[in-house]
């Protein structure tokens, strides 16, 4: 066959300051293929399709769209040459329709004035096309993650872009809206797309692509066809080692109660019961896994736990030093300061200050505390200190060295400064929240050793996750929740993953 590119990238080079971020990098897409990139967090791939898609300029190298040698100077160039990118947060005005959001800029017009039915008309045809069941005039605010992901892909598809580049697509997905965005994949392929994927989650590479370029510190370590690599050699290719994707767990008895929950509701703004009365108990010594299909109740409960939310009615007693503390509607300082740690899922808003660096970011639990605080400044050698500390406990890796910007840092990077920070408290209760969202698998096998061990070391793990495997794996007892409600608790010893599937979608099992 004669294979032509649609991508190639020669000799590559960018640089932050005096930083390479992409260092004589080499790739080569050919046309009409799914072309995955592979790396851990900070290996460069965003900074390489930014540089794709012009929003970078390179300081060195060349490339060459459909073979033709092209400089892609801003993003309406990309455009031009048929580029599109689905970004990893979204860039959607929520109060306009589907069908304002795909045409921005490129409206149908009558005279002066935008057609808006024809313009409805021309989105909803692609909409059919593809089987995206969306509504061409229902409001971006009303629509659910994965929805709004498909409108920017029929963005892309509207500007006729026949390059598509998704950045970490499924990092907010649901199982099935993840399902959905593969199969979607597969069919812009059929009709002769050529798409390029950047992802950690090899599964996702072995679903859909055909071939995978690694890249390591920013360097193409290697190009290779998916269908005859192992997901364990992919994995070693992109962290350099071989990494295990099996989670050695020692057998071991739980301790005495630390959390005794009793019949917790949580009612949201709408007068919704998302929460409704749910009870367990958290041991010592145990990981306690909450499962659930996103938006079922369970950050209602991690959130009530941590003191970052309200609880209408309930108990929640925590047994801390002998004594029976009640923790519901606590303020969330006072519940952090009684060794009830939180790794937030909302890392940006409740985990990291992103123009804070590492040592600030470090010290957040403490800098109020004597031995932080001299008056009103900050010590500040104990900051750095820590600062340090953690970068070298935790193997946080930053564009600056302890002086970096958090906001300058990859997603992992950015996680294990929040683990480490809060593993530094000594938790007695760890609360865990999507720990290993969006982080790659060399990272995610170091955050499953933690989180291990503080159970091994007779405390308790609270572990809320969508990713099913990674619950099934570390938990010792599992929490379902459906729909607001607890539909059991099981011991994944004895209970298969269909079945655990079962519960979440709110079948009882026979
Ligand atoms: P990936 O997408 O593979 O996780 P990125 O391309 O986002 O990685 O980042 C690669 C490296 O470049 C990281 O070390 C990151 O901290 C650094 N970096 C990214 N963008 C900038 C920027 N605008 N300024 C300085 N450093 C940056
Ligand atoms: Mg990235």
């Amino acid at each position: 066959m004669n294979t032509k590119y649609a991508v190639e990238m020669t000799n590559i080079t960018k640089k932050f300051g005096t930083f390479k971020a992409i260092d004589n990098l080499n790739l080569k897409v050919k046309q009409g293929t799914v072309h995955a990139i592979l790396g851990e967090n900070g290996a460069g791939k965003s900074t390489l399709m930014n540089l794709l898609f012009g929003f970078y300029d390179l300081d060195e190298g060349q490339i060459k769209i459909n073979e033709e040698a092209v400089e892609i100077s801003d993003p309406n160039v990309a455009h031009k040459l048929g580029i599109g990118m689905v970004h990893q947060h979204f860039k959607l005005v929520k109060p306009f329709t589907v069908a304002e959001n795909v045409t921005l800029g490129n409206e149908i017009k009558r005279g002066l004035f935008v057609d808006e039915k024809k313009t409805a008309n021309s989105v909803q045809t692609i909409i059919d096309k593809y089987n995206f069941a969306l509504d061409a005039k229902t409001k971006v605010s009303d629509l659910s993650v994965g929805q709004q992901q498909r409108v920017e892909i029929l963005k892309m598809l509207y500007q006729e872009a026949n390059i598509l580049i998704f950045d970490e697509p499924t990092g907010a997905l649901t199982p099935q809206e993840t399902d959905e965005l593969l199969n979607t994949i597969l069919e812009l392929k059929r009709m002769g797309k050529t798409i390029l994927i950047i992802t950690h989650k090899l599964n996702e590479i072995k679903a859909v692509a055909d071939e995978c370029t690694i890249i390591r510190k920013g360097q193409s370590i290697d190009t290779v066809d998916v269908a005859e690599t192992s997901s364990d050699k992919l994995a070693e290719l992109m962290v350099g080692r071989k990494v295990s994707f099996s989670v050695d767990k020692n057998p071991k008895e739980a301790g005495k109660d630390l959390l005794v929950v009793e019949n917790i509701t949580v009612t949201d703004a709408r007068g919704v019961q998302t929460l409704k009365p749910t009870s367990f108990t958290v041991k010592a010594g145990e990981i306690f896994g909450i499962a659930g299909i996103d938006g079922n109740g369970q950050l209602e409960i991690v959130e009530g736990i941590t003191g970052l939310s309200k609880v209408d009615s309930g108990s929640i007693v925590y047994k801390y030093h002998n004594e029976d503390i009640e923790i519901a509607n606590m303020n969330a300082r006072k519940i952090a300061e009684m060794q009830i740690s939180h790794i937030p899922q909302d890392r940006h808003k409740h985990g990291v200050v992103l123009d804070y660096n590492i040592p600030q970011n470090a010290s957040l639990k403490d800098y109020y505390k004597k031995d932080f605080a001299r008056g009103i400044l900050l010590n500040e050698k104990k900051m750095n200190d820590l600062g340090q500390k953690l970068m070298d406990e935790h193997d946080i890796r930053a564009p600056h060295g302890l002086n970096s910007v958090v906001r300058d840092m990859s997603g992992g990077n950015q996680q294990k400064l929040i683990i480490g920070r809060e593993l530094e408290q000594n938790p007695r209760v760890l609360v865990a929240s999507q720990p290993t969202r969006g982080v790659d698998v060399g990272a995610i096998e170091n955050i499953h050793q933690k989180l291990l061990k503080v159970r091994d070391n007779d405390n308790a793990v609270i572990l809320y996750s969508l990713e099913l495997d990674e619950i099934i794996d570390l938990s010792d007892r599992i929490l379902v929740m459906h729909d607001g409600e607890a539909m059991g608790i099981v011991d994944p010893k004895y209970t298969t993953k269909n079945e655990i599937g079962l519960l979440m979608a709110g079948k009882e099992l026979q």
